[in-house]
Order: structure tokens, then C-alpha cells, then sequence
């Protein structure tokens, strides 16, 4: 059996006009002698009826906060919805089809509620109904943990959803499905004429995803890596090719794009805090450990650390900037916080060893009259913490300075 995998984003579900499409890429997959197995999100953004961040609200509202669980509960609704409704759909066309849970579909995770890891994937419910001639439609982002309870993959999870079912499965291709014709230099919510991508390798898309591409979930990405499996991200309203990832570029070797393309692509996150401790007037029994200690104690991620002798500085998420706050205090620290950042990335694996990268960062950013208030980079990316209105400004530079909008077909 050819298995396909097909995963649909939340805007993708969101009204009947759109299912129409959703139903054209599966009946589509068909005649192409795949047998698809579909992954849906919850319909729509905040404020929809039955989308996730509507749910949160719903369960924030009555009585406080709720326990994990009653939260993981909740929050797979909408899932839940969505598979029923597409399940419907496809029925209505006489396409016998079926809605699962992400249970019910075989996905075992751990305790974690609320970004849970996945166990295992037992798929032989998956495989009974294809071999009843069903489409399996399966809510994303959630699973069962082995108390029986319901639990969430963590947000932008039905990427996840897709990517394991595609390896338990030996799917030959997962496609994404989104609001965007495949993945593009940037986003093109900030730059317009972004150019979309027709093969990328996973590396460069993990990069891309982790520093902020939130086209595709890193955790998909790495998952597909693993089980080397074919991944391609589509747009539901147009038919065009899309992005294909795999491990090689086209063309053969890893070497070639290295000069062709040190940069693939420039990757944005708002909402960042930048902390700074000056430690030259510290005194006392604080350690540059003892303070990071205490941030992971704490439970809060940082970025972008550098530390020298005078000062430890890094960056944190704007929403956990109060508690960051606490801590540091809390050790006699006066730390000097400052919100409004975006941090700006440009990614590609051909950079490593290019001389000048660096400089030409430096100067498209000056020249475009954006300041720089913090670098880190590796060898497949440089990121640079920027004022949050210049970022726009700050994207469309690298683009530009990197002639990503002369992309050419690859
Ligand atoms: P879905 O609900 O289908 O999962 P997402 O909102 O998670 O959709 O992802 C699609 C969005 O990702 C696009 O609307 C786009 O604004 C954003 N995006 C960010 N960076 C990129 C990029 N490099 N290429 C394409 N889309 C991007
Ligand atoms: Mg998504």
C-alpha cells in the first residue's frame, strides 16, 4: 500500500469554501494511487469558535487555572472537531472515511501534559480502516499517555502528529498544507516578495524553524529526518509544487550549494527581553553557574548568551520576564531588563567557512539604520537582536543584501 500523509493547518479547515480544497487534495493524492492518511488542526485562529486559543480562554475562565490534564482535555477538542467535520465531509462526497483521536490513531506519550513526548505509534487501527478502503482522519497535536488520560504535543504540534505517522506508517511523502504556497526566504508577511523555495534540505529547514519560520514545526522536521522521509509543504488553495524537503539539494552534493547559496533564508521572532547583569559591582557569593542555575530551576529558556567578565547578558521570552525578574533579585542581582526586541536570523548550511558573511550583516543592517544589540551565530546561521520596529526593516535588508528575491527555482 503507497501511503500518503496529508496534513491540513488550521486556516486550512477553517470554513466549508476551504474543505473543498482539502477534499481536492485527497481525492487528488487518490487518483494518483496514493492511499491518504489525513492529519488536521483545530478550525481556525483565536476567536473562531472551536480553534485551541478560544478553548484556553474558555478553561482560564471558569475557576482559575485548570490542572494540566482538565487543559491537555480541553485543548484537543478542537482537533476532535475538525476530524469529525472533515470526516463528514468526505463522507458527503461518498468517500467512506473515519475520525480518530490522536489515542485512537496509536499515539502513546508520556506524563507531560501539555507538550508531551510521543512513546510510540501503534497504527494498526490506522492500517484496519485503509484496508476497509477508509480515509483515516486523524486529530493533530494530541495523544493518550498510558493512564488512558488525553494529552498535547505542545503548540504547532500536528506537524508532529504528521511526521510520526508518516515513519509508523512508511509513508512515501507527509504533505503540509498551509497558507502559504511552500516555504519561502522569508516571511511574507514581512517581505512580500519572498520567493518560495522549491527544495530545501532538512537541516536548513530545522534552522529555519527553530530561529522563528513558523511555516513548519522544527520537531516535524527532525522527525522526518530521522525516518528519512520526504517532506513537502503545499498551499491548500493553490495547486502549485510546493516545497520539497529532503536531506540533498537538487543537483547532487551538499558542497555544490555552498557557494551557489550560503544563505537560504532570514528567520524572525518577536517578543523577545534582553537581560543584562552587570557583574563588576557584584559582591558577595553569586557565581556566573549559581545564576543559571537558578534560571533553569526556574524553568525559563534563554538564548543568545554571552558572558564575559563584566557581564552576563542573554535573551528570554517577553512572558517570562517578570518571573526572570524575581529570580535575579532574589539572588541580590540588579539585572537591567529591557523589552521590545525581535530577533533576525539569516540561515543556510553553505555559510559555514564563507568569509565576510558577518560584515555584510553588519553593514545591511547599518545601512538600512537598524541598530545591533546582540549577535550569536553557528555554523549554519547568524541572528542579530534587534529594536522590535525596526524588524521589518532589519528582515528586508538581509534579504535584499543576500539576493534571496533572485532566488532561482532550485
Ligand atoms: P498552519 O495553521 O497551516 O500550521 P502556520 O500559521 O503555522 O499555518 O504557518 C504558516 C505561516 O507561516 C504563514 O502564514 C507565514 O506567515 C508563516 N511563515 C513564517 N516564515 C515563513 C517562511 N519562511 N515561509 C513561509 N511561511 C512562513
Ligand atoms: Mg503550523
Amino acid at each position: 500500500m503507497k501511503v500518503i500523509v496529508q496534513k491540513f493547518g488550521g486556516t486550512s479547515v477553517a470554513t466549508g469554501q476551504i474543505r473543498e480544497r482539502v477534499v481536492h487534495h485527497i481525492m487528488r493524492a487518490m487518483s494518483e494511487g496514493y492511499r491518504p492518511v489525513v492529519v488536521v488542526s483545530a478550525m481556525g485562529r483565536d476567536g473562531d469558535p472551536y480553534a485551541t486559543d478560544t478553548l484556553i480562554k474558555l478553561a482560564l475562565s471558569v475557576g482559575g487555572p485548570p490542572a494540566g490534564r482538565e487543559l491537555d482535555l480541553i485543548m484537543s477538542c478542537g482537533e476532535v472537531i475538525s476530524a469529525v467535520v472533515m470526516a463528514q465531509t468526505l463522507k458527503s462526497k461518498g468517500q467512506p472515511a473515519v475520525a480518530l483521536t490522536g489515542g485512537q490513531a496509536g499515539i502513546i506519550t508520556d506524563e507531560y501534559f501539555g507538550g508531551a513526548g510521543i512513546l510510540r505509534v501503534d497504527p494498526k487501527r490506522i492500517w484496519r480502516e485503509l484496508e476497509e478502503g477508509k480515509v483515516p482522519v486523524i486529530a493533530g497535536f494530541q495523544g493518550v499517555n498510558e493512564s488512558g488520560d488525553i494529552t498535547t504535543l505542545g503548540r504547532g504540534a500536528s506537524d508532529t502528529t504528521a511526521a510520526v505517522l508518516g515513519v509508523a506508517l512508511g509513508a512515501e511523502l507527509v504533505e503540509i498544507y498551509t497558507d502559504v504556497d511552500g516555504i519561502k526566504t522569508a516571511d511574507p508577511r514581512l517581505v512580500p516578495n519572498a520567493v518560495t523555495l522549491s527544495h530545501v534540505t532538512y537541516s536548513e529547514v530545522v534552522e529555519m524553524a527553530h530561529l522563528g519560520a513558523k511555516v513548519i514545526h522544527p520537531r516535524a522536521v527532525e522527525i522526518a529526518r530521522e525516518g528519512r522521509l520526504p517532506l513537502k509543504v503545499r498551499s491548500t488553495l493553490e495547486d502549485g509544487p510546493g516545497t520539497l524537503i529532503t536531506d540533498r539539494r537538487p543537483g547532487g552534493g551538499i558542497d555544490k550549494l555552498k557557494s551557489d547559496r550560503p544563505v537560504v533564508g532570514v528567520a524572525h521572532v518577536p517578543g523577545r527581553t534582553q537581560v543584562r547583569i552587570d557583574l563588576t559591582g557584584c559582591i558577595g557569593p553569586v557565581t556566573v553557574a549559581g545564576v543559571f542555575r537558578a534560571l533553569g530551576d526556574a524553568g525559563i529558556s534563554i538564548d543568545m548568551i554571552s558572558v564575559t567578565p563584566e557581564q552576563i547578558l542573554f535573551i528570554i521570552a517577553a512572558d517570562a520576564a517578570e518571573q526572570a525578574e524575581k529570580v535575579l533579585r532574589g539572588l541580590g542581582l540588579a539585572p537591567v531588563i529591557t523589552k521590545g526586541f525581535t530577533k533576525v536570523s539569516i540561515v543556510g548550511a553553505g555559510m559555514h567557512g564563507v568569509p565576510g558573511i558577518m560584515g555584510r550583516v553588519a553593514t545591511a543592517l547599518t545601512k538600512a539604520g537598524v541598530a545591533i544589540y546582540q549577535t550569536t551565530d553557528s555554523h549554519a546561521n547568524i541572528s542579530c537582536l534587534v529594536k522590535e520596529e525596526g524588524a521589518a526593516k532589519a528582515v528586508a535588508a538581509l534579504h535584499d543584501e543576500f539576493g534571496l528575491q533572485a532566488m532561482p527555482a532550485q
